[in-house]
Order: structure tokens, then C-alpha cells, then sequence
């Protein structure tokens, strides 16, 4: 195979995330410019917050999931231009920190619970996305998944239909942020998946077996863990290589902030 361009970038950040991966906490702190992944044209780069909630700068904007836990965590990080909200859990919406982060241009893309509960104000910026959902905001396409549990003692938490997950697509490529689910056949139908975020703890999301399962099903390019508390994310890591994926699992300081 005669490697493109794009391939040579996408083999040295895959190396750089490997090595990231072996490092203790503290030495991955200190690389904390995020990680870059080419894109057909132009790179996204990650920034793991914390727990659910991340930074990615794309070649066009700059777009927060999920922030909560006061504005200091984000400093130091570029102005969102859009916030993505999943649900109305504490760890996902906080109505607080969200009025911080948002400035005159900023946009904002719920779940329809959350839209119900933002004040006037942040409604007038704000789009509201049911499961299924298709839209572009500013020329960026957002596709609303659904995000719900499937366990019977874990129903009460993410019934479905009301919470979201969210794909985007920039420079040709697919992103996924699963917000708070379990391996729904949603979840394993997707195709072409370049970045996801998938969560694993328990009670709220699933196990690291369904988690590993599911992502040996849909193959992205590359997977974070998110939303993990203390699960043994490194067996997850195993049980990915393990399989016949060819998804690079790769490993966030999501938990390393005090
Ligand atoms: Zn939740
Ligand atoms: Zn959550």
C-alpha cells in the first residue's frame, strides 16, 4: 500500500497517542495542548476536561461538551463557539457554568429537556434536538442519536427518547459522543466513526464488557473512554485489542484534574 499524506499524519498521531497512553498522569498533564488528529482537510484537536466533558477545536470553530464544574476548568481554553449539551444530568448541564462560558456569538444545541429548562436568554441561542434529529449549524452538520439505557435497574436513569448522543461531521470526518448510554443497537449500527467517546460505569451507563463489545462492533478509528469513574478502563483497552477492531483505544486525563 502506497501511503498518502493523510495516512503518514494519522499513523504519527496514532503513535503519539500511544505514547500518551503509557505515560504516568502527571508526565500526560504536561502535554496538555490536547490531541490532534488529521482530518481530510484541516485537524481536530481533544482536550479531555473532565468526566464528560471535553474541548475540540475544529478547523472552523470551537465547540464544548457537556461543561459543567465552574469556568476555571476551562481555562486556558479557546471561547466556545457552540456548546453541546446531552442531558440534564449534574455532570452534563450546569446552568451556572454554562452561563459563564457563553459569550455574544455562542450557540448552544440541547436535548429537549434541557431546552425546556434553559432561561430565555439562553434559548434565544439555542437549538433543541430530538433523537434522530438532523441539522447544520453554521454550516456543520450535528446528527442527534439516542442515548438511553437498556439494563432493567438501570432504566430510571436514561429512559429512552429523552437524552441525546451527538455526531459530527468536519473535514470529512465523523465524530461521535455517546453521552450517557449503554450498547444500544443505535450505538452498534453506526458506520464511519473516525473519533468516539463512549462512557462505561456503573449504575449509570454499562459495564466495560458491553462498552468493549459494542465498540468491536462499530469499529471507529479511534475510541475514548469517557465517563468511567473507576472502572477498569485499561481491561476495557484489552478487550478492544483483543477483539478484531482495528479501533486504537485511546486514554484521557479525564480524572486527573483535582
Ligand atoms: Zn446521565
Ligand atoms: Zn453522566
Amino acid at each position: 500500500m502506497k501511503l498518502t499524506r493523510r495516512h503518514t499524519l494519522a499513523l504519527g498521531v496514532t503513535a503519539f497517542a500511544a505514547i500518551k497512553f503509557a505515560l504516568p498522569s502527571t508526565a500526560r498533564a504536561q502535554l496538555d495542548g490536547g490531541d490532534a488528529y488529521a482530518l481530510e482537510e484541516g485537524q481536530v484537536t481533544i482536550h479531555p476536561i473532565s468526566h464528560a466533558s471535553f474541548v475540540m477545536e475544529l478547523p472552523d470553530r470551537v465547540i464544548y461538551v457537556d461543561p459543567v464544574g465552574g469556568a476555571a476548568a476551562y481555562e486556558g481554553m479557546p471561547d466556545a463557539d457552540l456548546i453541546l449539551i446531552t442531558h440534564e444530568h449534574g455532570d452534563h448541564y450546569d446552568a451556572e457554568t454554562l452561563a459563564t462560558l457563553v459569550g455574544e456569538e455562542t450557540r448552544l444545541v440541547t436535548n429537549p429537556a434541557v431546552f425546556e429548562m434553559l432561561g430565555e436568554d439562553m434559548k434565544a441561542r439555542a437549538t433543541s434536538m430530538a433523537n434522530g434529529d438532523s441539522i447544520e449549524v453554521d454550516g456543520l452538520p450535528i446528527e442527534a442519536i439516542p442515548a438511553y439505557n437498556i439494563t432493567e435497574e438501570r432504566l430510571k436513569y436514561h429512559p429512552k427518547g429523552r437524552d441525546n448522543g451527538y455526531i459530527l461531521t468536519t473535514g470529512g470526518k465523523r465524530i461521535y459522543i455517546a453521552g450517557d448510554t449503554e450498547d444500544i443497537p443505535e450505538m452498534r449500527a453506526l458506520e464511519d466513526i473516525y473519533i468516539a467517546f463512549v462512557p462505561m460505569n456503573l449504575p449509570y451507563t454499562m459495564t466495560i464488557d458491553q462498552a468493549a463489545s459494542a465498540v468491536a462492533e462499530f469499529q471507529p478509528d479511534h475510541v475514548y473512554p469517557y465517563h468511567y469513574r473507576d472502572s477498569d478502563v485499561e481491561a476495557f483497552a484489552e478487550k478492544v485489542a483483543a477483539s478484531n477492531a482495528s479501533t486504537k483505544v485511546v486514554m484521557g486525563g479525564w480524572y486527573d484534574k483535582a
